[in-house]
């Protein structure tokens, strides 16, 4: 057995901080198929996911649209908190919404509403499948269905439901099993099978919409009653107490602790009194980048580790706080420690390109956490302009002086003092398209970047990790420029539109 490389171990040896650019991992053995690759992870203790990607909890990149984008291709979206506790809870509650098993507390009306409260709720909610009940209230016996179909070519608004709703129902019995109730929904060729108890009350509600939500995406990232997964950030300050109290109200699955230096008292109350208070929500605390801060936290009751101080696209805390860690380094670090305590890791920051996402798992980490890779894409928040013929959007880092000025600086302690000091800075990024075309692109990358190291899974990549079984080397600069594109005057990549100028 030849052995080319190094082991990680020597590689991080020397104690000089390493970033994913500073080496590349030296190609295994293939023996399977792309397509045999498997990326399925855990966040954090208890959540898994097929597909090892997360949406950075900022206001340029992650609200309801990403993060249903995101778990429905097999990943999770974490909510950012540059807003009220109102408006990030409706953002939350929005991708519980989306899809559904059982809905169990479905929008009804009365046979006394009128057409015009079935157009208000499709405004507000983007549905119109209603169940009318004797009395309009969720538990009231159940009368008729109204839906779009029924009403659509009404012009008058103001007629009543009962009207113009359809009494000739298929309905199933309380007690009722999901496939059972897809089946007589699929045999029924209805839209909505609402189940109801003996007494004839409503007591949910199945959609066929889900059952081909489920058909399209296979991979989604879902709990147990099928909802999708979402995480939602908060900093550790006495007044997020009350927004975490309406985010697991609004079934939040994931609360992430988002500070830029993790590892303080607040943030281990914090964890503590999440972990009391609501036992059943996992949590992912940092950012944290040695080993010792790691311990501090798993120590309070962290679910996850997320790691990264200062390598963020955006970022400039290396520059203006002297701290931080080369990010390859912190993760191999972390995870190495995190590993012996059965607690996943999740590298954050400065993963630009797939080939950064393959290293940070290789070095240990359970998830990539991306800001710029998703910036751009239509499922960001704000809206794409013209600049030098380009059409592009805005990315800017949470401690920038943009985001502070809207309340970001939270994850910065900085909220309560006059002088600000940016960690972050606010730039552009081009139309990258949609999102539900760039994540099945990285997936694909990812498992053809698993097969050329040699490893089907990531825990045949960590156990390979453990075992010296995967082999490192150093790139000098000029390997480094080697490596990337060059020679060439301009070039196009894909999900950049209209290429690079020559650096
Ligand atoms: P599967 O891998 O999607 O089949 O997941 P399960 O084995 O947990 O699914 C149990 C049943 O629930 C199957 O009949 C699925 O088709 C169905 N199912 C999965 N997701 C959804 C959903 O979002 N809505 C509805 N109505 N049914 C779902
Ligand atoms: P509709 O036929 O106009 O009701 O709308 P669709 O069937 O296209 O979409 C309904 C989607 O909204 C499904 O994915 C549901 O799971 C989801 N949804 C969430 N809450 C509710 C609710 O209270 N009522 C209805 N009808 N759908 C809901
Ligand atoms: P990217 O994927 O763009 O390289 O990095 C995104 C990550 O940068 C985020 O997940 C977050 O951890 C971090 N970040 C976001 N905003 C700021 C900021 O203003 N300053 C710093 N230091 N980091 C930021």
């Amino acid at each position: 057995m030849h052995s080319d490389g190094q082991t990680a171990s020597v590689l991080f040896e020397r104690g000089d901080g390493l970033t994913y650019n500073d080496f590349i991992v030296l190609p295994g053995h293939i023996d399977f198929a792309a397509t045999d690759v498997g990326l399925s992870t855990y966040i954090t203790r208890r959540i898994a996911l097929k597909n090892p990607i997360c949406s950075s909890p900022m206001d340029t990149v992650t609200e309801n649209k990403m993060a249903i984008g995101m778990a429905l291709l097999g990943g999770i979206g974490i909510v950012h908190y540059n807003n009220t506790p109102e408006a990030q809870v409706e953002e939350v509650r929005k991708v519980k919404r989306f899809e559904n098993g059982f809905i169990t507390d479905p929008v009804v009306l009365g046979p006394k509403n009128a057409i015009a409260d079935v157009d208000l709720i499709f405004q507000e909610q983007g549905f119109s499948g209603i169940p009318i009940t004797e009395d309009g209230t969720i538990e009231g016996k159940l009368v008729g269905i109204v839906t779009n179909r029924d009403v659509d070519f009404e012009p008058d608004r103001s007629h009543l439901l009962e009207e113009v709703m359809v009494t000739d129902l298929v309905t199933a019995p309380e007690g009722v099993t999901l496939n059972e109730a897809n089946k007589i929904l699929r045999q029924s060729k209805k839209g909505k099978l609402p189940i109801i108890n003996e007494k004839g009350c409503l007591v949910s509600l199945v959609s066929r919409t889900d059952l081909k939500k489920n058909r399209d995406f296979p991979e989604a990232s879902k709990d147990e009653s099928k909802q999708l997964r979402v995480g939602a950030a908060i900093s550790t300050q006495q007044a997020d107490r009350e927004r975490l109290a309406g985010l697991v109200e609004a079934g939040v699955d994931l609360v992430v602790i988002d500070a830029a230096q993790g590892d303080s008292v607040f943030q281990v109350e914090m964890i503590e009194e999440i972990k009391k208070n609501y036992p059943a929500v996992d949590v992912l605390a940092g950012n944290v980048v040695t080993t010792n801060q790691c311990e501090n936290l798993i120590d309070a009751g962290a679910d996850g580790i997320r790691i990264g101080m200062g390598p963020g696209s955006i970022c400039i805390t290396q520059d203006t706080m002297a701290v931080g860690r080369a990010q390859a380094t912190a993760v191999y670090q972390c995870a190495r420690y995190c590993r012996t305590r059965g607690i996943p890791v999740v590298a954050d920051g400065g993963i630009n390109n797939t080939g950064a996402l393959g290293k940070a798992l290789a070095l240990g980490a359970n998830v990539g956490m991306m800001g710029s890779m998703f910036a751009g894409t239509q499922e960001t928040p704000g809206d794409y302009f013209y600049k030098d013929g380009m059409r592009v959007k805005k990315y800017r880092g949470m401690a920038s002086v943009e985001a502070m000025e809207r309340g970001g600086g939270k994850r910065y302690m900085y909220s309560n003092r006059n002088i600000k000091v940016a960690q972050g800075v606010s730039g552009l990024v081009v139309d990258k398209g949609s999102a539900y075309d760039l994540v099945p692109y990285l997936v694909q990358s990812l498992r053809q970047s698993f097969q050329d190291m040699g490893h089907r899974t990531i825990e045949d990549l960590h156990l390979a990790l453990e075992n010296d079984g995967i082999r490192f080397e150093r790139r000098s600069p000029s390997a480094q420029r080697e490596g990337g594109v060059h020679g060439l005057m301009a070039y196009d990549e894909p999900f950049r539109e209209g290429g690079r100028e020559r650096q």
